[in-house]
């Protein structure tokens, strides 16, 4: 069976990443989310298990000894991090499996794992990256403008990733999420040509 391939999105908290990739899983049910640990506390409607592993903080320290970590990342004063053995075992199911991530945690999965395809999903500009994270409901204002300085430096990373995806539109956002993913299976590494010769 053909393996299953690491997606790593990327993207200012805000920009609606959730938005396009569960769209994005609607259409392609071969693939899955990696349920990340975090020590952050779960928001309203947040399932353990489901959305995160809410660990404490000991507990996520435990899992970086132990080496059972893909990566991980210290970001708006939490950890985060994707244990590596489920996603494994999806890779080798043949199911693509997506990493929802930030910079510091996509950088490590690049070098990591070459054949990882990496996209920055980025917000159309500034001021209406500001509105959605504050419009959001469920950040106290303070939050949200850490996290709109985090924004503004995580933009500057979106180079080092293969490719950007602007999410101005979710129907279009997604229509290039699925450009990508045929493009990368028509890597010619991926497809060896045997013509052999009829007997
Ligand atoms: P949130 O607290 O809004 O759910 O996520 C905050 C940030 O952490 C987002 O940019 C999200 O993509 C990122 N994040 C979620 N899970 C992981 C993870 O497993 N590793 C890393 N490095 N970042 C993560």
């Amino acid at each position: 069976m053909k393996q299953g391939k690491i997606l790593i999105v990327s993207g200012p908290s805000g920009v609606g990443k959730g938005t396009v990739l569960k769209e994005l899983m609607k259409r392609h049910p071969n693939m899955r989310f990696s349920v990340s640990a975090t020590t952050r506390s779960p928001r309203p409607g947040e399932i353990d298990g489901v959305h995160y592993r809410f660990l404490d903080k000991a507990s996520f320290e435990d899992m970086i000894a132990r080496d059972a970590l893909l990566e991980y990342a210290s970001y708006a004063d939490n950890y985060y991090g994707t244990p590596a053995e489920p996603v494994q075992q999806a890779l080798e199911q043949g199911i693509h499996v997506i990493l929802e991530i930030e910079v510091q945690g996509a950088l490590q999965v690049m070098s990591r794992r070459k054949d990882a395809i990496s996209i920055f999903i980025a917000p159309p500009s500034y001021g209406e990256l500001r509105r959605r994270l504050y419009g959001r409901g469920d950040t106290a204002p303070e939050v949200a403008e850490k996290r709109l300085k985090i924004a503004i430096e995580e933009c500057s990373h979106a180079q080092e990733y293969s490719y950007t995806v602007v999410n101005d539109n979710v129907d279009e956002a997604v229509q290039e999420m699925e450009a990508i993913l045929l493009a990368e299976s028509c890597r010619s590494e991926f497809r060896p040509i045997h013509l052999e010769e009829e007997l």
